[in-house]
């Protein structure tokens, strides 16, 4: 998982304060629970000894202390309430007390006498055990009769045991709660992020070649759908611009084809007229040499700017690489021979592919015709075509002059010559390589080089085999 995404720190975030909000809150609630159940417990016990009073200590005159015991007895049940019942006379002799409940959960004898508060007053006793009595106690004088403590107390235990109850609930359902909301925030902010995801796609497919394309634009009136047109303008104004740039080197290179046809032809007249000073056609066939470099550059401007239209899958067709690999290499071996190089086509069984002929024969002629020029002396190419786990490979190895290592990462840039001088009568400009790289960018094909200087090099280039071979 990768913790500094925007989708992680988002939930992560969310999530975070999600739990503390929900433990504040929680705390809260606790809190308030508990002291408002232990005010009611105690008010509740006050209200009970004042209604001794109010019922049965007030006529003590005249109805006497046993029937007060007798009564508070019968009314109350302590026992069987498991409740506390103490009445203390001024002098702090006893005229009742209740006995054991019978869940036995306490003895009243543990309750320590109290001095008589002035009225009213609410206390909490720890017993023996550790239970917590609450205890309301009433002072209270009859009408012509010494003042009696009245107190009235019942056990803390079942607000306590609800109290526990409903910690333990939140204990367990606050985390649930948390990830359960975290994960639904997940799957929201999962949600709202696809559309930068198909963005991020989109503006991946995006190349120099395909600028006609534009980013999926989501319909949402905000800050992503913006950021959407915004990119599919700047995919625009690119798209503009290198339509203007291919067109210019396009139209540049076919009106220079024209003229330098002419040139071509009129200095062949001069260096063939042999009326005329044996000096000036030397010098016309000099000067005829360079306009045929000349026009070789052009002609492989003019090949670059009409793959860069995507021109490269006009004669689209299924056809076999192997017998194209056979023709080709025969073609070329007079030119090897000329240079003492052997080729060697190891090409046997037909192997289909689908494209450009024209086009991936020039990626052939281009690879051989590397290697026989930045090959010296007695060499040998091998030149290969198989088809490996589903791919047509052709292989053109060499055992030539090689590629230094830092140059190797550039063969395949427009204009990128590795040093000129390496190979005599050099008529290379560069441009070999990025041709047979945009033939096989648009047919899907990979291509790469391996090479170790004064050994030799070898191009491998990978293509889909066709599909029904
Ligand atoms: P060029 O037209 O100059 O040959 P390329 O684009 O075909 O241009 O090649 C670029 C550079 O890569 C060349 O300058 C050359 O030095 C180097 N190169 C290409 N193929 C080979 C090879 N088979 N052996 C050695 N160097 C090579």
């Amino acid at each position: 998982m990768n913790t500094r995404s925007i989708s992680f720190r988002l939930v992560a975030w969310y999530g975070g304060l999600l739990a503390g909000i929900f433990l504040l809150l929680c705390a809260l609630l606790y809190l308030d629970l508990r002291r408002f159940l232990e005010d009611d417990l105690s008010r509740a016990q006050s209200r009970r000894a004042r209604q001794i009073a109010a019922t049965l200590l007030v006529h003590v005159k005249q109805t006497g202390e046993t029937y007060v015991a007798s009564q508070t007895k019968d009314w109350y049940e302590p026992e069987i309430n498991d409740r506390f019942i103490r009445i203390t006379r001024a002098d702090g002799t006893l005229l009742y007390t209740s006995g054991i409940p019978n869940d036995g959960s306490f003895n009243p004898t543990d309750v320590p006498a109290f001095p008589p508060p002035q009225t009213e007053s609410s206390r909490k006793v720890t017993l023996p055990g550790g239970k917590t009595l609450v205890v309301g106690s009433l002072n209270y004088q009859p009408p012509g009769s010494p003042a009696y403590l009245i107190e009235f107390g019942e056990l803390l235990d079942p607000v306590e045991t609800m109290l526990e109850h409903l910690f333990l609930q939140l204990a367990l359902g606050l985390p649930l709660a948390v990830i359960i909301i975290t994960f639904g925030g997940y799957l929201l902010v999962r949600r709202a992020l696809t559309p930068v995801e198909q963005i991020t796609r989109a503006a991946e497919r995006i190349t120099q070649h395909n600028l006609s394309e534009r980013l999926p634009v989501t319909q949402t009136g905000d800050q992503l759908e913006q950021l959407s047109i915004s990119l599919n303008r700047m995919i625009a104004r690119l798209d503009d611009a290198f339509q203007n740039s291919r067109r210019f080197v396009a139209d540049a290179s076919h009106e220079l084809r024209t003229p330098l046809t002419i040139l071509r032809g009129e200095l062949e007249n001069i260096a063939e007229d042999t009326r005329l000073d044996r000096e000036l056609r030397d010098r016309a066939a000099s000067l005829l040499e360079e306009t045929e470099h000349l026009g070789k550059i052009v002609n492989q401007l003019f090949t670059l700017s009409r793959l860069d239209a995507g021109e490269a899958q006009r004669e689209w067709a299924r056809f076999d690489l192997s017998e194209l690999a056979k023709t080709t290499a025969d073609q070329m071996s007079l030119l090897a021979e000329d240079k003492g190089i052997s080729i060697d086509c190891e090409a046997g069984a037909p192997v289909w592919v689908e494209g450009d002929r024209v086009r991936l024969k020039q990626v052939v002629v281009n690879l051989l015709d590397n290697a026989i020029k930045y090959t010296r002396g007695k060499g040998a190419i091998q030149l290969r075509v198989r088809g490996v786990n589903g791919d047509a490979v052709l292989e053109v190895a060499d055992n030539g002059i090689g590629i230094p290592p830092e140059s190797l990462p550039h063969i395949f840039e427009r204009f990128y010559r590795v040093d000129p001088s390496r190979v005599e009568n050099s008529e290379s400009a560069g441009l070999g390589l990025s041709i047979v790289k945009s033939i096989c960018t648009a047919h899907g094909a990979e291509i790469e080089a391996q090479s170790t200087p004064g050994s030799g090099s070898s191009f491998r280039v990978k293509l889909p085999l066709a599909k029904h071979s």
